[in-house]
């Protein structure tokens, strides 16, 4: 609860027509001003050298360097004011709270930017009521869960009814995503020099993005998970995950490819490019987030924002249920299973779609959008002449 002290400074703040920093906000202002006058873990990663570049840390500085840290955990164990001393800095914490903070923030539409609040009743509601349209509809259509018309999908659900039902989802998933890291983009733009995106500062985030660059802890041993000890494990299972996502991606694009412009009906069989590419991806995907979940359960207590764990896990899980349920549909092919299995992996897939925009897809795409802005900044003067670029 904030003291009278501090709601007398807020009042005073929006009375001036000031910027009033949430709780969360002012806690990293606070632990960033100690950083900048230690810079001990200067070589950790991109928060630190982007911190150097600033005296003051207004809502759009910590927006963006919320959204720049990895929460590695590296400055944590290595920090000597880390709680129980008196200072408690605990960056990776403090970050977490307004990096969950401005998901919500920068949703679009907002008024659905509560649902981040409420991730396991939001995924457990989308992951009920994606199963229940495709059980429905399977016993409207085939009076039965219990059949394999041949072992065709779009003998139990019309390719059209999928492309229907699956595309307007799609598109405005697209569309809020694009809304919100639009939004955050603005925000952020003129606290990190306001200059434009060029050629190299893209490649250069891109490369980040892309070997998750600052999960290596700035050495290249790994970052941190249940406790101080360095560990690669992270950063493999995050790209098991998100290349095996890709793969899963690509397996779909290719075959609308091949439906549409070349005419050629599903089911694939192997070798075909879409066969090869979504057993490959699923494959990945479950192992990748099986890994995960075992980390996160053994994850540090000081790491992150506990009340983020439901949005973390029901992710994670969500994203392991379509995968396992993709791979299971080739295995009961030929079997009466084969509808019932469908209606799961088909509502698993509607729910992380529907859901993408309000849950843990969202911070690859923020740090995307962080790690670019970074690179753009650090290409200009240092605006206080101080510290290292
Ligand atoms: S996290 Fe601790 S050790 Fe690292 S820069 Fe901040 S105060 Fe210094
Ligand atoms: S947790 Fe890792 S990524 Fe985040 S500020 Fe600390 S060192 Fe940087």
């Amino acid at each position: 609860m904030q003291s009278l002290e501090a709601l007398t400074r807020d009042a005073r703040a929006l009375a001036n027509g000031e910027i009033v920093l949430s709780a969360p906000e002012a806690e990293v202002a606070r632990q960033m001003q100690i950083c900048n006058a230690c810079r001990y873990c200067e070589g950790f990663c991109a928060v630190f050298p982007a911190m150097t570049r600033r005296l003051e840390f207004g809502k759009a500085d910590i927006h963006f360097l919320a959204n720049l840290c990895h929460n590695c955990g590296a400055c944590l164990h290595a920090c000597q004011y880390a709680p129980p001393h008196e200072f408690a800095v605990n960056v990776p914490q403090a970050m977490a709270q307004v990096r969950g903070q401005t998901y919500a923030d920068y949703a679009w539409p907002p008024a659905l930017g509560a649902l981040y609040q409420r991730q396991g009743l939001t995924l457990s509601l989308a992951l009920a009521a994606g199963l229940a349209l495709f059980l429905v509809l399977a016993v409207a259509l085939k009076g039965t869960l219990w059949s394999a018309p041949g072992g065709d999908f779009y003998g139990i659900f019309p390719h059209n009814l999928l492309v229907g039902l699956f595309a307007p989802v799609f598109l405005f998933v697209v569309f809020a995503l694009g809304m919100g890291v639009h939004r955050f983009w603005r925000s952020i733009t003129p606290a990190t020099s306001g200059a434009p995106l060029s050629a190299p500062a893209a490649a250069e985030a891109t490369d980040a993005v892309l070997r998750l660059k600052y999960l290596d802890g700035g050495h290249g041993d790994g970052c941190h998970n249940e406790d101080d000890a360095y560990t690669l494990a992270r950063r493999r299972l995050h790209h098991l995950t998100f290349y095996g996502f890709l793969l899963c991606f690509a397996a779909t694009s290719v075959a609308t490819l091949y439906h549409y412009l070349l005419g050629w009906a599903a089911p694939y069989d192997l070798p075909s490019l879409p066969k090869l590419l979504g057993a490959a991806g699923g494959v990945m995907l479950a192992l990748g987030t099986a890994g995960l979940w075992r980390l996160n359960l053994r994850r540090h207590p000081l790491h992150g924002d506990a009340a983020q764990k439901p949005m973390d896990r029901g992710f994670i899980a969500l994203l392991f249920l379509t995968a396992t349920s993709g791979l299971a549909l080739w295995l009961v092919r030929g079997t009466p299973a084969l509808a019932l299995l469908l209606c799961l992996h088909l509502g698993a897939v509607m729910a992380l779609f529907a859901t993408m925009p309000y849950g843990k897809f969202g911070h690859g795409i923020f740090r995307t959008a962080a790690l670019l802005r970074h690179a753009v900044e650090k290409r200009q003067p240092n605006p206080i002449g101080l510290g290292a670029d």
